[in-house]
């Protein structure tokens, strides 16, 4: 039997969603390309939402649940957030609602939001918050929403990255995940900034918080028992399974903000399944061999992986 390279330490048996929203977002990152946050491409209809959600849960009926992470610019200037994130949970409450945030918005509305929203991942961009701020709003909410902080280590103004990681290490509550983020030149693009080696030292060696979880949420992988160290395979430049089976399509889907649906974040961009505004469409549920040299994103990086796969495929 082939060798299982990678696995969970929690089965994963859900299917996570990566959903790409819209162009909409209230920063203005350098390292972000424009057109994913030029404003020009709205948030979908809610209906064709709620039919994804539908989709979902037929497609994946074999699964205990699906995570849905949305995502880009920024998620939480939907106005129908609310509305989408109660019907996740409407035929199924295991169902997982993550958002991936810049943390912006005020207490109040993290307050008023908190019901349905069960995870968010802060993105910390170091050049245009402020870390106080954020430690002390984030804290304050950690008993209604399970909190992820990723401090984005912008190459150009390092020094401050590791000031505000040590900031958020020290003052961040303990129920709350904290790792660095290593960033590419260009958001969603293969090549990592040009850190020097001491700098890439410096973030394999930062101490990261565990955080305390309200629920498991089916990560971390573990490689021979022990967790993968995803910030060490990338700035080692190690994320390369060219060759192998990878479960893309089967434990994660891609949704584009064009409403593309597809099996992976960047890679098989030629691979669309189908569109959100027609959801006729069967997902082949058989992995496929990687043909790259980079797995761009830490979504397609936590995906299963088997080298030397003998089964079916795409
Ligand atoms: S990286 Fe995120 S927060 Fe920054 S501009 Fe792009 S979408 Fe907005
Ligand atoms: S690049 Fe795509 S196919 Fe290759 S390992 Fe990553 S997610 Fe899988």
């Amino acid at each position: 039997m082939e060798k299982l390279i990678f696995t969970h330490a929690i089965p994963r048996n859900h299917i996570f969603v990566d959903w790409d929203m819209s162009s909409i977002c209230n920063y203005d990152c350098y390292y972000c390309n424009e057109e994913i946050h030029d404003n020009k491409v709205k948030f979908p209809d809610i209906q064709i939402a709620k039919n994804v959600v539908d989709k979902i849960n037929l497609e994946y009926k074999d699964k205990d649940y699906a995570y849905f992470n949305l995502l880009g610019g920024e998620p939480t200037a939907w106005k129908h957030l609310d509305e989408f994130s109660y019907y996740v949970k409407k035929d199924n409450n295991k169902n997982v609602l993550q958002l991936l945030t810049n943390g912006t918005r005020s207490l109040q509305w993290w307050k008023k939001h908190a019901e349905y929203i069960d995870k968010i991942i802060v993105s910390v961009h170091v050049a245009q918050c402020n870390i106080e701020e954020l430690v002390n709003k984030f804290n304050t909410i950690v008993n209604e929403i399970d909190v992820d902080f990723q401090i984005a280590m912008d190459v150009k103004i390092f020094d401050k990255c590791i000031e505000y990681y040590n900031y958020a290490f020290k003052n961040l509550d303990n129920k709350i995940t904290l790792r660095p983020k290593p960033l590419k030149v260009l958001i969603g693009g293969p090549e990592l900034m040009p850190y020097t080696d001491q700098q890439k030292r410096i973030m394999q060696e930062l101490s990261e918080k565990h955080g305390k979880k309200s629920r498991k949420y089916g990560s971390p992988m573990l490689q021979d028992n022990n967790p993968v160290d995803v910030v060490k395979i990338i700035t080692n430049e190690e994320n390369n399974w060219e060759g192998w089976a990878c479960w893309i399509g089967i434990e994660t889907i891609n949704i584009t903000r064009y409403g593309d649906v597809k099996i992976g974040a960047w890679c098989n961009p030629h691979l669309v399944l189908g569109n959100i505004k027609d959801l006729s469409f069967k997902i082949p549920m058989k992995p496929v061999i990687c043909k790259y040299d980079t797995c761009g994103c830490w979504t397609d990086i936590h995906t299963t992986k088997i080298k030397n796969y003998v089964g079916a495929t795409l």
